[in-house]
């Protein structure tokens, strides 16, 4: 019964092998919309027998079974190690965590990123009551689902509990009794961090009870306990989520950490220039050219998930989920790391490369020091504060009141005066025939009524103005009340067409379609102006608002709101005043300038974080190739030990084999990267091997031995290759199910014979 996986505990009828299910977990988590049910049709189909939908449900309990083989095995292999349930959190990425010594101090010691998402919710399943609503569908009644005590989340979920903490309204004041009582919950989405590389650091439920601060805070506390000092937390609301952090009983923790809140390049963009200037990624001191977007890029992949997690149980749920990073993890995010290190080099490499270019702008339009790009945007700051705390012209002063009501009355007047004329011409004795006096009459009448209510108005006024003498077109501060009533029209204009705009942003973010770039903006440019009569309303009332002013303001084109869509120049067209148009860095020419230089000090951060970070890569590539292969060796040992520890521990070392070649399997292609990287002009950083803070500190327990500075992968190939590969079949071993998990190395070379009835 080798390399078979039953489907019942006692006498099955029914085994899988492991090599089905093997085949069947790979292609799942790299295709997740193969679902079990039409990979056991074409199960079916190959083996000649018409499909049977119990079958899938043989097949999944065979699937839950072989995937908890999998985490007991890895479990094994960790203990083997000496690594704990925190090791993977800490060591996920050694881009960001596997420090070595010596290394030059960055302002955020890691970067992280995290959001939440409602494309992995699942459906509660509940049980129909007898009673329907008004359509005749049977209403629902309480869950019907049986308790899960199985736990698939793997040191990647927070639990409840802990999420529960930072809840400002405790759950069981916010859910309905019956959900507690049974603990299962309909799961409205994943909440999620990650480093800047991608890698999954934590991931919570988020579930149905509307407070959303809670999930970021109970992750944010567990990343600081984790790493502790000068981390950097991007969110796309992290301004706000600042003052949240702030306030809450993590607010000291956070402090004493120097932990930083950021937002996302891309959601920065729908953001005020106000708040652009403390936290868009450009002129944020440190950030390198992170964009902070990672969540965005991984959602748009585990999109892909969202049918299997739907009506899945919530054990079901969590494993589709963990079983899928835990793949992603290594086999996407660990295989393009050094793409990415080597990418962003590039880039950054490409954008010092402009910095000739803008001193020889700088030495033309006389700008002496890049001081001044500093001096401008504090200046900015300055001048948008003060006009955020500047009392908003906004709102209806009682002479722009009255002025309206001068306006109305002298309207009235003027029509009174016509329909007067009308009824005394209507009664005059020139009229031969006037059927129409009454009517005319009446008119007057009104007309009449309609003055001395405007009348009335004006006086009011009047009297709480103090006005003594009525003011008319051409009295001074009739004048002056005029331009305050045009500016007010156009600063409602300008909030009308800005709010607009942000609400389309938000729109289209929420269609999971932003990733930064130009592609992106071209893409909403013209998502935009497809739908958006509503904008060019705005825009022509805008327009016609502006040129009223004196001076007056800026005509915009369809083409420069989406411009300024990405709003930080809404804040500039606001004031209305003449002298703000004349400081530098309203100027367009000079903002571009600005933003290079920014972008430019940006990249210089950015090579030195890489030059670390590669160290870090290279250092890790090194150390655990040879830990791991010296782990094999060790178990693969035989004297001292006795008969049955020896095989227990052959079989370990095979497990711990895969384990290593799980990951290092694309460390000679990371190498070579580096290699190139490093014949590249330009690099300033190292490849070779540091000494890591570790393995100095002695936290990993065994030493690792430095002689020779390439990765060792060549030097030991061949003692590793040989003791691994043997496969003892023993007719006389039981098929107990914990004897399995040792089994697993059958996968790797030999493939079980086929026994028994299969699938
Ligand atoms: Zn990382
Ligand atoms: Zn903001």
């Amino acid at each position: 019964m080798e390399g078979l996986v039953p489907c019942a505990p006692w006498s099955p009828t029914v085994s899988i092998t492991l090599r089905v299910l093997e085949v069947y977990r790979v292609t799942h988590v790299r295709c997740p919309q193969l679902a079990i049910q039409p990979f056991v049709k074409s199960l079916c189909d190959m083996h000649g027998v018409p499909y049977k939908p119990y079958l899938c449900q043989q097949f999944s309990i065979a699937y839950d079974l072989y995937l908890d083989i999998r985490r007991q095995t890895d479990q094994l292999v960790m203990e083997c190690l000496g690594r704990d349930s925190m090791w993977r959190l800490k060591h996920n990425c050694p881009a960001c965590m596997y420090k070595f010594e010596g290394e030059e101090k960055l302002i955020f010691e890691m970067l992280t990123t995290m959001d939440g998402n409602d494309s992995l919710k699942r459906v509660l399943r509940r049980t129909k009551t007898a009673n329907t609503d008004e359509d005749g569908e049977p209403t629902l009644g309480p869950s019907n689902e049986r308790l899960d005590s199985r736990d698939a989340s793997d040191g990647y979920f927070i639990t409840r509990e802990k999420v529960e903490e930072w809840a400002k309204t405790r759950l069981a004041d916010a859910l309905p009794m019956d959900v507690l009582m049974w603990g299962v919950f309909d799961e409205t989405g994943i909440f999620l961090a990650l480093c800047r590389h991608g890698f999954v650091l934590l991931l919570t439920d988020m579930l149905r009870s509307g407070e959303l601060a809670k999930y970021p805070l109970a992750i944010v506390n567990e990343l600081l306990t984790a790493f502790g000092l000068n981390l950097g937390a991007g969110y796309d609301v992290g301004c706000n989520f600042e003052a949240t952090v702030a306030n809450s009983e993590l607010g000291n923790l956070a402090r004493e950490m120097n932990m930083r809140c950021l937002v996302g390049a891309f959601h920065g963009h729908a953001h005020n220039r106000l708040c652009q200037l403390k936290f868009l990624a450009t002129y944020v001191e440190g950030l390198g050219l992170e964009d902070l977007e990672g969540c965005e890029r991984f959602f748009s992949r585990s999109n892909g998930l969202a049918k299997s997690c739907r009506y899945a149980s919530c054990f079901h749920r969590q494993q589709e989920i963990t079983t899928y990073i835990k793949h992603f993890d290594s086999f996407e995010t660990y295989a393009n790391l050094a793409k990415f290190l080597c990418a962003n080099y590039q880039q950054a490499l490409t954008i010092l490369r402009t910095e000739p270019a803008l001193l020889g702008w700088m030495e033309r339009e006389g700008v002496e020091s890049f001081e001044e790009f500093k001096e401008w945007l504090q200046e900015e700051k300055d001048y948008l504060l003060g006009l955020k705390n500047a009392p908003k012209e906004k709102v209806e002063s009682l002479e722009m009141e009255y002025v309206q009501k001068l306006i109305n009355l002298s309207t009235s007047e003027t029509r009174y005066g016509v329909l007067a004329a009308e009824a005394r011409r209507a009664r005059s004795d020139d009229a031969a025939y006037a059927p129409g006096v009454g009517k005319a009459e009446l008119a007057r009448r009104h007309g009449k009524e309609k003055m001395e209510r405007d009348l009335e108005s004006v006086q009011e006024l009047e009297r709480k103005l103090d006005i003594v003498e009525r003011w008319t077109t051409t009295s001074p501060r009739w004048l002056e009340t005029v331009v305050q009533v045009k500016k007010r029209k156009y600063q409602l204009a300008l909030d009308a067409l800005e709010l607009l705009i942000v609400e389309r942003i938000f729109e289209l973010t929420k269609m999971n379609q932003s990733q930064t770039g130009y592609k992106l903006r071209k893409h909403i440019a013209k998502a935009l102006q497809a739908r958006s009569k509503a904008v060019r309303n705005a825009i022509d009332r805008y327009n016609n608002a502006a040129i009223l002013l004196n001076p007056p303001m800026p005509q915009l084109s369809w083409e420069q709101v989406v411009e300024y869509a990405f709003l930080a120049d809404f804040d500039i067209l606001r004031d209305t005043g003449a002298e703000v148009q004349s400081r530098p860095w309203t100027r367009p020419a000079y903002r571009l300038a600005l933003d290079k230089y920014f972008r430019l000090q940006r990249a210089k951060e950015e090579i030195r974080r890489l030059n670390i970070e590669i160290r870090r890569v290279v250092t890790w590539i090194h150390d655990e190739d040879r830990l791991l292969r010296r782990k094999g060796r060790e178990l693969r040992r035989s004297q001292g030990k006795s008969a049955e520890q020896a095989e227990a521990d052959l079989n370990l070392a095979v497990q711990v084999r895969l384990y290593r070649e799980r990951r290092g399997r694309f460390d000679d292609a990371h190498m070579r990267r580096f290699r190139v990287l490093a014949k590249t002009a330009g690099f300033t950083g190292s490849i070779s091997p540091g000494r890591a803070v570790e393995v100095v500190q002695g936290i990993d327990e065994m030493e690792v031995d430095n002689e020779g500075n390439e990765t060792g992968s060549e030097s030991e190939e061949g003692v590793a290759g040989e003791g691994d590969d043997e496969d003892e079949g023993d007719d006389t071993r039981d098929t107990e199910v914990s004897r399995i998990r040792y089994r697993l190395s059958v996968l790797a070379v030999d493939g079980a014979r086929e026994q028994g009835d299969e699938v």
